[in-house]
């Protein structure tokens, strides 16, 4: 190999938002996995497709995957194909669907030993705090044990009020939910266009945004597809939310093989690049508009370790005030009442009156379950605020 390939495969490697990313989102829409006359799933493509996968969860990634289909894949066995279907259908669809289309990640990435789990959310799941705080939890799990998270809306049970009604949207909550590094949007469509390709053929592939504009927002239009839901216009939305998590987003093509290393390769698509990475937008969150509901008064040991940057352990706390929930913010506070950090507490008010003090093995014997061991995680604390 000469130097000069050497040198470019180097710079993919240190340029591609796929490869640097530690937590990557995949959403995969409805036309690229299921044959829009017959409801089959393209096989081969999906193969290829966890192919990419496999091979960034080999890297040592932890890839999660938002993925449509359920509503197509379902019309088949239950005799509704190729006809338009009332929203009761539509979720009956998805209930035969859903299975169908998790077993099918599950059966492709079989081949490389990895192993699938099925997480159906709500709108509903992403804004309640208490919801949002145990979907985070589940999927963190699962990512820890290395499984591959599927993820779809729970279309079967969601009524108007409660539902997405488009992944992109839901992939964009569940980047930022988890703090994704990166989401990357996968269509039948290649990117954002300067206007509608189909109306002015003379319409350019913006490469990258770094705002999302009226203007960005005004080339997006209004459009839709036969099959997903989705369009350009959800995929601007997402694109906002990413952006505000600290989150890359791409909308690249599906349609090739291997899609993921396609993109790897530099292959065309819309990036939309966030300022401030992921854990930088969550604490600056935190710093700014959270409102506190407690505090908790530390020991000097504590004082010492959270300025080091480590987690707030329940030994290290000496007291409790306020009324709050489970990831609700609290301030934390020196024994002579001066605030050095703030974070989001692991624990209730009544919780962390009962655990502080001791070692975080004895949670479990104390609570009666296993919560974390720390009291306020290092990723949501904020020290010197
Ligand atoms: N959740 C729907 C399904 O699985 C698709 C929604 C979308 O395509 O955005 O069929």
């Amino acid at each position: 190999m000469s130097g000069s390939v050497l040198s470019e495969a180097a710079q993919t490697v240190s340029t591609s938002p796929v490869l640097a990313s530690r937590r990557l989102v995949v959403k995969i829409g409805s036309a690229l996995l299921v044959d829009d006359e017959t409801g089959k799933l393209h096989q081969s493509w999906l193969d290829a497709l966890c192919d990419d996968i496999a091979a960034a969860h080999a890297r040592g990634q932890e890839v999660l995957i938002v993925t449509s289909g359920a509503i197509a894949i379902g019309r088949g066995p239950l005799g509704m194909v190729g006809r338009k279907l009332r929203l009761e259908e539509k979720q009956a669809a998805a209930a035969t669907g859903q299975m169908r289309l998790t077993q099918a990640y599950q059966n492709s990435l079989d081949r490389h030993g990895l192993t699938v789990a099925q997480v159906l959310i709500t709108l509903d799941d992403t804004e309640n705090r208490r919801r949002y705080l145990n979907a985070r939890n589940t999927l963190d799990t699962l990512l820890r044990l290395r499984a591959v998270p599927v993820i779809n809306e729970n279309d079967s049970v969601a009524t108007a009020e409660i539902r997405f009604g488009d992944n992109d949207r839901l992939a964009a909550r569940v980047a930022q939910m988890i703090s994704a590094d990166t989401l990357v949007l996968l269509s039948d469509i290649d990117g954002l266009y300067t206007a509608d390709p189909r109306v002015k053929p003379d319409a350019q592939l913006v490469p990258e945004v770094r705002e999302v504009t009226p203007e960005i927002e005004a080339m997006a239009g209004v459009s839709s597809t036969g099959y997903g839901s989705g369009g350009m216009t959800t995929k601007i939305m997402a694109a906002k939310i990413c952006m505000g998590a600290g989150c890359t987003m791409a909308i690249a093509p599906g349609k090739p093989r291997h899609p993921l290393q396609v993109l790897i390769d530099g292959g065309r698509c819309t990036w939309f690049s966030p300022g401030a990475e992921p854990r930088a937008a969550r604490k600056r969150w935190i710093a700014g508009s959270v409102q506190t509901l407690g505090m908790l008064v530390v020991d000097d040991g504590a004082v010492t370790a959270l300025r080091a940057g480590k987690s707030l352990l329940p030994a290290g706390i000496i007291d409790v005030s306020g009324a709050f929930e489970r990831g609700d913010a609290v301030d934390v506070c020196t024994r002579d009442g001066r605030r050095i950090a703030k974070g989001l507490s692991a624990y209730a008010t009544q919780d962390v009156r009962a655990i502080m003090g001791h070692k975080s093995e004895k949670i479990e014997e104390i609570l009666g379950y296993r919560g974390r061991a720390e009291a306020i995680h290092r990723d949501d604390l904020v020290v010197g605020v």
